[in-house]
């Protein structure tokens, strides 16, 4: 029996794609940090949205744009409240995670980030805070500093601080790690950031679905992530920034919806959160992404921590018996991610024979090559555990590998 602090089999009865069946078998899923399975809520959301309810948002008078309208931002003050900002109009919608920063490193850093100017990331980074970052860098010559993390996958904080100077004007830091599972300092190094009066971005995106988050006490001025990663629909995405800060800056995108006024001398900007969304929004995944937020609340994110902790623990014990097997990521505050290495056998072999037992986990260098760099290593398997998942599937995945093993013997 597995000690939970909830229900999960009811729990799993909320998650339709967790029913299939794959090469016969029943799935277990362990790819959750690539992207969740949705609760029928969801589903019924996007589908009524689609069935019943289709129309474009902010510019019909007719009932069924007004009722698209008010639901599309109704999700809005629901994500609000989710992590805790202080308005509406400080959550702009995006494609995703990327283009939340994508958003940040064209508008602030083109408007506001000069030659010299350092931006500070760390070494641990998906390559969606690093790259845009070095774009910005190239066009701007600015210079582009890197804070290291030790053996166990963590921050090393003294180096991180030594970096910061009076030339420091942006740091934008992962707070969950998706390929080592670490929990950044994040209020630590947000506070320090601050202090050389620097602006700071946290990727968010693997820490919405794990973990509480409120951007005020954070106090973090801009915050990113994607709603496939949090039981929502794919391709939409949340920045979050400060109204003072996405007041000065500069349009991101341009088009319809963004605008007060047109003429071809001159064109004037809308009021927030609009001047960020230009053209027409995804809708469906707004609708859809409110809905997550709200079962995720009943869920309880306290309740999701804790089991997840659990899980977590267990699954380190039982890869840890593996003979040989490395687990990569080894940091104290870690959420349900566990990445690891066998000898003999490259991470996509494993992928595959564990997919004939119905397994899916992840493996390559889950856009993160400076952290398989920092590993020696070119790839990983990564078994990454949410509320649904059970010890009961962790010890299936166990069995598949040393069945992988026999194998490659
Ligand atoms: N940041 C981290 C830590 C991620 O894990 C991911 C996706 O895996 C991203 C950013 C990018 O998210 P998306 O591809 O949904 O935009």
């Amino acid at each position: 029996m597995t000690k939970t602090i909830f229900n999960v089999k009811k729990l799993r009865a909320d998650f339709p794609n967790l029913g299939v069946r794959i090469h016969g078998k029943p799935l277990v899923y362990l790819d959750n940090a690539a992207t969740t399975f949705k609760p029928q809520a969801v589903i019924d959301a996007v589908t009524e949205h689609y069935a019943s309810g289709t129309s474009n948002v902010h510019r019909g008078v007719h009932t069924l744009s007004q009722q698209a309208t008010n639901a599309f931002e109704r999700s809005r003050d629901k994500i609000r409240d989710f992590i805790r900002a202080e308005k509406s109009c400080e959550i702009i919608f995006t494609r995703g995670a990327t283009e939340a920063i994508n958003l940040v490193a064209d508008s602030y850093g083109g408007a506001f980030l000069n030659k010299g100017d350092e931006i500070i990331i760390s070494e641990m980074e998906h390559h969606s805070n690093i790259v845009p970052w070095q774009i910005l860098c190239a066009s701007k010559e600015c210079v582009l500093k890197v804070a290291p993390f030790n053996d166990q996958g963590e921050l090393i904080y003294e180096e991180f601080e030594k970096l910061l100077s009076p030339r420091t004007k942006l740091v934008a830091m992962v707070y969950v790690s998706n390929s080592l599972g670490t929990v950044n300092p994040v209020k630590d190094v947000i506070d320090a950031a601050h202090k050389k009066g620097a602006v700071i971005l946290i990727d968010g995106a693997q820490t919405v679905s794990h973990l509480a988050v409120d951007v005020k006490a954070l106090d973090c001025d801009f915050f990113a992530f994607s709603g496939h990663k949090v039981f929502g629909p794919s391709g939409i995405g949340v920045l979050y920034g400060k109204e003072k800060l996405l007041n000065r800056m500069p349009p991101y995108q341009c088009g319809g919806d963004m605008i007060a006024s047109v003429t071809f001398e001159k064109t004037a900007y809308t009021v927030l959160p609009y001047k960020f969304e230009a053209g027409t929004p995804n809708v469906a995944g707004v609708i859809g992404l409110g809905a997550a937020m709200d079962y995720v609340r009943s869920v309880g994110l306290d309740n999701i921590a804790e089991y997840e902790h659990e899980l977590l623990a267990y699954g380190t014990k039982a890869l840890s018996s593996i003979d040989g097997l490395r687990l990569i990521g080894t940091a104290e505050h870690k959420a349900s991610i566990l990445s690891f290495v066998l000898p003999n056998i490259h991470p996509h072999d494993l992928g595959t024979l564990v997919d004939e037992e119905g397994i899916a986990i992840r493996t390559g260098h889950h856009c993160t090559q400076p952290v398989m760099k920092h590993f020696g290593v070119p790839a990983t398997s990564r078994a990454s555990l949410t509320f649904y998942n059970t010890k009961e599937e962790i010890d299936k995945l166990v069995k598949a590998i040393l069945k992988a093993k026999e194998i490659f013997k």
